[in-house]
């Protein structure tokens, strides 16, 4: 028999799920960009035109205005809407899960943090350190508010996580944000944190294959357009004598293209191959001349000699989002996960 109460409990948890979510469309917005989440009022991105109360009705607004400005007509992207509904539906879940309970009131703040994560890291690559902070903070109470999830089991998962991440960060495709963001995870979830690397990890190498097969036209034509560049700078050092990789050896130029901006890291030269000093500053200038409309990627450039033999560059891919769905995932369900693993052992 289901309760009464229980589905307007549902419907009200739903709803304050999608304000919530509607709330961290802003803060994901503003955020990175440092502005402030509460003085500015919302307006349409096309024609400026500051929106209505009913204009922001969390997900129905942009169904029932199907997805265009009521103002100007301009289309508007189904991405706030998803994150809304994606919040209400995952603090739905939370409610049908655990009840009006602290394993509810956890997943909230929880589930909150992790769509500011997905959201920050598909903007702007990165993982903001405050959202680590957060989910380590959740973990480091879930000591006392959680106890029956022993203490050591979190630091156990801790230490494994850090360990399995060295390689992943090596291997390549993982960073730094996302390590600091399953650090925090393994506090809050102890070994329940295993499934959570596998749901983030799994998902993420299916979305990195497809990935991969859109993008290996766009990522040679930039590797093309990179060796160009590169071919002609490395010309004119030979030709100046001014510095480059001497007989019988080869050297790696890495680099990457920030938020649109190509930059090279120099630190990775091999100064003991090199004849001489490089113009590194007429490299970095060429690149950022020439190296337009690509957002994020790494590149190397492959040096013999007198020759550039080889470039290769590849567009980077986010994790954030995918190891998000993993830990959310492992909130509501990663108990029943374990002790059906340990069933089967
Ligand atoms: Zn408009």
């Amino acid at each position: 028999m289901i309760d009464v109460m229980q589905i307007v409990f549902g419907v009200f948890v739903f709803i304050f799920g999608s304000v919530i979510g509607s709330f961290l469309n802003v803060v994901i917005l503003r955020t990175p960009l440092k502005q402030s989440i509460i003085t500015e009022p919302s307006h349409c991105f096309s024609c400026g035109h500051r929106l209505a109360w009913y204009d922001m009705f969390p997900i129905f607004s942009w169904i029932f205005l199907r997805g265009k400005c009521r103002y100007c007509g301009a289309k508007v992207s189904p991405r706030d809407m998803i994150f809304e509904a994606a919040c209400a539906v995952l603090y739905l879940l939370a409610y049908i899960r655990f009840g009006l309970s602290w394993e509810l009131a956890y997943a909230f703040v929880l589930f909150a943090v992790l769509i500011c994560v997905s959201g920050i890291d598909i903007d702007h690559f990165e993982i903001p350190y405050w959202c680590s902070i957060a989910v380590a903070v959740l973990g480091v109470s879930a000591f006392f508010v959680f106890p029956e999830t022993v203490w050591y089991e979190r630091l156990i998962s801790m230490g494994v996580v850090g360990v399995l991440f060295v390689i992943l960060v090596l291997i390549g495709g993982m960073g730094g944000g996302d390590l600091q963001l399953m650090l925090g995870a393994s506090l809050l979830l102890g070994y329940r944190v295993f499934p959570a690397l596998f749901v983030g990890i799994l998902l993420g190498a299916i979305y990195g294959s497809v990935k991969k097969l859109r993008d290996r036209k766009a990522e040679k034509e930039i590797s093309e357009k990179i060796k160009e560049v590169a071919m002609d700078w490395y010309q004119e050092q030979l030709d100046r004598d001014s510095g480059y990789v001497s007989v019988g050896h080869d050297d790696i130029i890495v680099g990457g293209i920030s938020d649109g901006n190509p930059d090279i890291e120099w630190e990775f030269l091999d100064e003991n191959v090199w004849h001489g000093l490089p113009d590194k500053a007429a490299l970095s200038r060429t690149l950022r001349e020439n190296i337009t409309g690509e957002r994020e990627g790494g590149f190397k450039i492959y040096i013999k000699e007198d020759l550039v033999v080889k470039v290769k560059y590849s567009r980077r891919m986010v994790f954030g989002p995918f190891l998000s769905v993993g830990i959310a995932a492992s909130w509501l369900y990663g108990s029943i996960i374990m002790d059906w693993y340990i069933g089967l052992l």
